[in-house]
C-alpha cells in the first residue's frame, strides 16, 4: 500500500479521534466545578430502595467512590444509584445540563436534593416512549437549577443491558459545544461510510463485483446498529416504540455479524477455496438467528443482550480465522486480515470499556467507530485493487480478441470491425479513403530456407517496419498467413499508390538481421480508393486484383503503377 494511502487513513482517523475527544469530561473534576464528589452503590434487594433508604446507605458509608465521572457496571448489573454531591459557591442558582445515563439504559430516575428535602424528579430511559431527555449520541439529559450552597443528585438506572453511566455536569456553553461536536464526529463517520457504501455500490453496479455488493451491506449494517445504540434511531424513527429501541440494537448486531461472514464468504472466494469451512461458516451464521429471534419474541433482554455481545465477538474471531485460512488462496488476504483486525480490536475495546473490565477512555469507548472507519478504508482500497486487476484482465483480453498474437496487428475481425466504421464515416463525409493489400514475395522459400521461426520473425519484422511508417489513424491488420492489409483515411489514390511506393523500398531496403543472414524481402501491394459507396468488400476485391497483376507483373511492386502526377508533386 502507497504512503499516500496510509497516510489518508491516518488523517481520517485522526479527524475522528480529535472530534470526539472533547466529547466527554475525563474526571470527576471535569464533571463539573460543581461536582465535589461521586459515590455509587448496588441495589441489594430485589425491591427497589426508595429514595430516603438510598440516602441512608450513602451516608452510612456503604458507597464507594468513583475515580472517573465515567461509570460502567457491565451486562446483568444491579440496578446502581450514583450520589453527585454538588458545592455551588456562588450565590446565584446556576443552570446545568446533566448527562446521567447512555442512550440505552431503560429506567433512570434523577433526583435533586438540597437540605430543604427532595426539589425535582425526573424519570427517563429507553422504556419510555418519546423520551424528552434523550439526546443522540450524548444520552440522556436533565436540565438542573443547583441551587448556592451544598446539594446533592442522586441517579437511580436500571436495565439488561449494559449500565453505562457517562456522568457530565455542563455549563449551557460547555454542552452546547460538547453537542456540536459529537454531531459532527458522527456526521463525519456516517458521511466516510456512507461515501464507502456508494462507492461500493457503484462498483457492484459497474463489475457485478458481488463482494463489493456485500461489503456495502455490511458497512451499512453498522451504520443501522450504531445509530440504533447511539440512541439516532429511536430519536428519530421510531421515538413511541421503546421496545423496539430495546430489541432492535440486539437483533442488529446479530446481523452486522451475519452480514460481515457474508462478506468474508464473497471475498475470499471461500465457496470456491474451503467448500467444507464455507458449510461451517452458513450454519454458524444461522445459529444466530436461530437463537436471537426466539430471545427476541420472549422479551428475554437478559440473555438476548448476553448472546447479542457474544456472538459479534466470536463472529470477528470467526472473520479472522477465514481470513488466515484464506492466505494460500487469496491474494490481498493480509490486508483483509488487517482491516477486520482493526475492527475486531475496536469492537473488542468498546465492548470491554462499556462491560467495565477496563477503565472508561474516549479512545476505548468509540474505538468500534474507529475500528470500523480504518476496516472499511482498507477493505473499500483492496476492493479498488481487486477492480483494477478485473480491468486489467478485461483491457487484455479485449485485446487479444482484436488482436493478432505474432505481430500485434489487428486481426481479421477487429479490422473488418473498424474498418466498416471508419468506411461509413468516410461515405457520409465525402472523404477519401484507401485500401493497401501486401503480400510477401516468395515467402514460401523463407521459410524452407531458415526455417518456419525465422519465417515468424520475418513477419514479424515486416509488422514493425508498418507500424513505423504509417499514419495516426491508418489500420494495419493481419489478413492470415503473410498477407497485412492496410486501411488509410483521408488518402486518395494517388496518395495511397506514393505511399506504398515509398513503403516498398523501405522494405527492399531493411533486411531483417537473423543470426549471421541478412534476409531481405520484397513484397506486393495492391491498392484500391474509394469512389462511390463501395463496400469494404468492393474494396478489399479490387486490391486483390491488383495484388494479382503486381505478381504477375514481377513482383517487387505496386499495382496500379504510382501515377507520375503524384510523384512529381510530392518530391
Ligand atoms: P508469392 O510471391 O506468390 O506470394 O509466393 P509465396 O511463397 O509467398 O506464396 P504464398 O503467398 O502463396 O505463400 C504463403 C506462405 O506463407 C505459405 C506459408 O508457409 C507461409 N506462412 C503463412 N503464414 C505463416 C506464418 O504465420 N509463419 C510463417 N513462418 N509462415 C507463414
Ligand atoms: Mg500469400
Ligand atoms: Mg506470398
Amino acid at each position: 500500500m502507497t504512503f499516500c494511502r496510509v497516510l489518508c487513513i491516518a488523517v481520517i482517523v485522526l479527524i475522528a479521534q480529535s472530534a470526539l475527544s472533547s466529547e466527554r469530561p475525563q474526571s470527576p473534576v471535569v464533571a463539573s466545578q460543581l461536582v465535589s464528589e461521586i459515590g455509587f452503590l448496588h441495589e441489594a434487594q430485589d425491591t427497589p430502595l426508595s429514595l430516603e433508604a438510598a440516602r441512608k446507605r450513602f451516608e452510612s458509608g456503604n458507597a464507594q467512590s468513583a475515580a472517573h465521572s465515567f461509570l460502567t457496571f457491565g451486562i446483568g448489573s444491579k440496578p446502581v444509584w450514583v450520589r453527585l454531591g454538588l458545592d455551588n459557591p456562588t450565590d446565584v442558582t446556576l443552570r446545568r445540563r446533566l448527562t446521567a445515563a447512555e442512550t440505552w439504559i431503560d429506567q433512570v430516575d434523577v433526583y435533586q436534593v438540597t437540605s430543604g428535602g427532595l426539589l425535582h424528579h425526573w424519570q427517563a430511559g429507553d422504556a419510555k416512549p418519546r423520551d424528552r431527555h434523550l439526546l443522540p449520541a450524548v444520552g440522556l439529559v436533565f436540565d438542573v437549577d443547583v441551587p448556592p450552597g451544598q446539594s446533592a443528585i442522586y441517579i437511580r438506572g436500571q436495565t439488561f443491558d449494559p449500565m453505562t453511566l457517562p456522568i457530565a455536569l455542563l455549563s449551557a456553553a460547555e454542552s452546547r459545544t460538547h453537542y456540536m461536536l459529537t454531531q459532527m464526529a458522527y456526521g463525519l463517520l456516517y458521511g466516510i461510510l456512507l461515501t464507502l457504501i456508494a462507492y461500493n455500490l457503484l462498483l457492484y453496479r459497474t463489475f457485478k463485483l458481488l463482494s463489493a455488493l456485500a461489503y456495502s451491506i455490511y458497512i451499512g449494517s453498522f451504520i443501522m446498529l450504531n445509530t440504533g445504540y447511539v440512541g439516532y434511531g429511536s430519536y428519530w424513527l421510531y421515538p413511541e416504540s421503546p421496545q423496539i429501541q430495546n430489541y432492535l440494537t440486539l437483533l442488529l448486531m446479530v446481523l452486522h455479524g451475519i452480514c460481515g461472514l457474508s462478506f468474508a464468504l464473497a471475498f475470499l472466494s471461500v465457496k470456491e477455496n474451503l467448500p467444507r469451512v464455507r458449510r461451517a461458516v452458513l450454519a454458524y451464521m444461522a445459529v444466530g438467528l436461530v437463537v436471537i429471534v426466539p430471545l427476541i419474541i420472549a422479551r428475554n433482554q437478559l440473555y438476548a443482550a448476553t448472546f447479542a455481545f457474544g456472538y459479534l465477538s466470536l463472529t470477528t474471531l470467526v472473520m479472522i480465522v477465514l481470513g488466515v485460512l484464506s492466505r494460500k488462496h487469496i491474494a490481498n488476504a493480509n490486508t483483509y486480515l488487517a482491516a477486520v483486525l482493526a475492527s475486531m480490536i475496536g469492537v473488542l475495546a468498546t465492548a470491554l470499556t462499556v462491560w467495565g473490565a477496563i477503565p472508561y477512555t474516549h479512545q476505548g469507548y468509540h474505538a468500534a467507530e474507529f475500528g470500523v472507519v480504518i476496516e472499511a478504508v482498507l477493505l473499500a482500497l483492496i476492493l479498488g485493487k481487486k477492480l483494477k486487476a478485473i480491468e486489467t484482465e478485461r483491457i487484455d483480453a479485449q485485446y487479444l480478441s482484436s488482436h493478432d498474437a505474432l505481430t500485434n496487428l489487428h486481426n481479421r475481425r477487429s479490422f473488418l470491425e473498424v474498418g466498416n466504421k471508419l468506411l461509413h464515416v468516410a461515405v457520409r463525409k465525402q472523404r477519401p479513403m484507401s485500401l493497401v493489400l501486401i503480400d510477401i514475395d516468395h515467402f514460401k522459400a523463407v521459410n524452407d530456407r531458415y526455417g518456419h521461426q525465422t519465417g515468424d520473425r520475418a513477419l514479424v519484422h515486416l509488422a514493425r517496419l508498418l507500424m513505423d511508417n504509417v499514419r495516426d489513424g491508418d489500420i494495419v491488420a493481419r489478413w492470415g498467413g503473410e498477407e497485412i492489409v492496410l486501411l488509410l483515411p483521408e488518402t486518395t489514390i494517388d496518395e495511397a499508390v506514393f505511399f506504398a511506393e515509398r513503403l516498398r523500398t523501405k522494405i527492399a531496403s531493411t533486411p531483417m538481421v537473423a543470426g549471421h543472414h541478412e534476409i531481405t524481402m520484397t513484397v506486393c501491394f495492391g491498392v484500391a480508393s474509394r469512389k462511390k459507396d463501395e463496400t469494404l468488400d468492393n474494396l478489399f476485391g479490387e486490391a486483390d486484383r491488383q495484388l494479382y497483376s503486381a505478381k504477375a507483373g514481377g513482383r517487387n511492386r505496386v499495382e496500379p503503377h504510382a501515377p507520375l502526377s503524384a510523384m512529381k508533386a510530392s518530391a
